[in-house]
């Protein structure tokens, strides 16, 4: 028999841990499901360690302490994690939805909230040669540890703000680092690429446009790539101990682009109180679109907030929406 909660949140995310830690507040038992084996969504899968300054009331905060934060303020209300499976169906069996998973279970819930972000993500690859073969084995796509990359000669390769940003970050960490970049400009932040040519004039590392991987070459570890100018060819080898590939991520809608709802371009379209177009579904964080709509955690803990009291709301209809103010409760 399908186990069941009042209330299923797709994705484990900094929206889909709010929603949890609202649901939990109205007294509803839930159950999250995520493919990923933690939860934290991007902040742990793709940037952990990086500084992040715009949560409210945290000047700065490391993404991996954000999420500890979020996973301590929902455990008081017992969530139920379902990791490693990702939800791919969804159907309304009489009164409640039955959601079944990538493992081949089935969920039931009287409410659905979906926070799934920008659903699957996979690194994007550069396909030069070898790239694939010494993927795990010193070609990285994200910084998980900074401890990683201790002691190490990097080559990055991007011209976003993720290339940029962790070639300062690991001024601190790595032995040496070479940024290249396909064209002269960056699409990073201006004051970062200021700095980033600031520190390659200081000779702390090392930018070098308009440069592309030819091929990756090591034998049970990555040992050397060979660079090459995109306009003269000319070839330069250089020793390594580790490539980071920071040239973005492909994001799917994956499965859910099948459930029904009513999308716009590869996005949720939600309304003011987060339904979806399917009553009893609801929706936050990136994965949502509305006029107005901003990608950044902050609006998706308040889209949480709004989700998962309606959510509520609709699981158990003896409840208002409004849940009050927490300072009220009575611990
Ligand atoms: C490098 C980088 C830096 C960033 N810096 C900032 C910043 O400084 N400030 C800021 O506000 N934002 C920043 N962002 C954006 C921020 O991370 C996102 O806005 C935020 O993660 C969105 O949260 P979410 O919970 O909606 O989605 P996500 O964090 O994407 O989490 C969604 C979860 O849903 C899961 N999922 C997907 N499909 C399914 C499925 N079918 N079934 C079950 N689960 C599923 C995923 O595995 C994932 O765990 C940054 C993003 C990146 C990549």
């Amino acid at each position: 028999m399908a186990e069941h909660t009042d209330v299923l949140i797709v994705g484990a995310g900094p929206a889909g841990l709010f929603a949890g830690f609202y649901v939990g507040m109205r007294g509803l038992s839930f159950r999250f499901v995520d493919p990923l084996p933690e939860p934290g969504g991007q902040l742990t899968a793709l940037y952990p360690e990086k500084y992040i300054y715009d949560v409210a009331g945290f000047p700065k905060i490391y993404a991996k302490d954000l999420v500890k934060g979020l996973v301590e303020q929902v455990a008081p209300f017992n969530p139920i994690y379902s990791l490693g499976e990702r939800a791919e169906n969804l159907e309304k069996v009489g009164d409640h939805f039955k959601v079944t998973t990538s493992k081949g279970n089935a969920y039931t819930a009287k409410a659905v909230i979906i926070a799934a972000g920008v659903g699957a993500f996979e690194p994007r690859r550069i396909g030069a040669p070898g790239e694939m073969e010494f993927e795990g084995k010193g070609v990285y796509y994200a910084v998980r540890a900074k401890a990683e990359f201790a002691g190490k000669r990097v080559l990055i390769v991007g011209g976003g703000d993720s290339a940029v940003d962790w070639a300062l970050n690991l001024l601190d960490t790595a032995q040496e680092i070479t940024l290249i970049h396909r064209r002269p400009q960056f699409r990073a932040h201006e004051a970062s690429v200021k700095e980033l040519m600031q520190a390659h004039e200081e000779g702390r590392l090392r930018v070098l446009t308009p440069y592309e991987v030819r091929r990756i070459e090591g034998d049970e570890w990555v040992r050397r790539v060979v660079i090459f100018h995109n306009q003269t060819q000319e070839e330069i080898p250089l020793e390594v101990d580790a490539v980071l590939i920071l040239a973005g991520y492909i994001t799917k809608l994956g499965p859910l682009a099948h459930w029904g709802l009513e999308l716009e371009k590869n996005k949720i379209k939600v309304d003011t109180t987060m339904a979806t177009s399917i009553p009893g579904v609801y929706a936050c964080g990136d994965i949502v679109t509305y006029p107005g709509k901003l990608p950044l955690i902050v609006l998706g803990f308040g889209e949480a907030a709004i989700a998962a009291n309606h959510a509520a709301a609709y699981a158990n209809p003896a409840l208002k929406v409004n849940p009050g103010h927490s300072s009220e409760k009575v611990s």
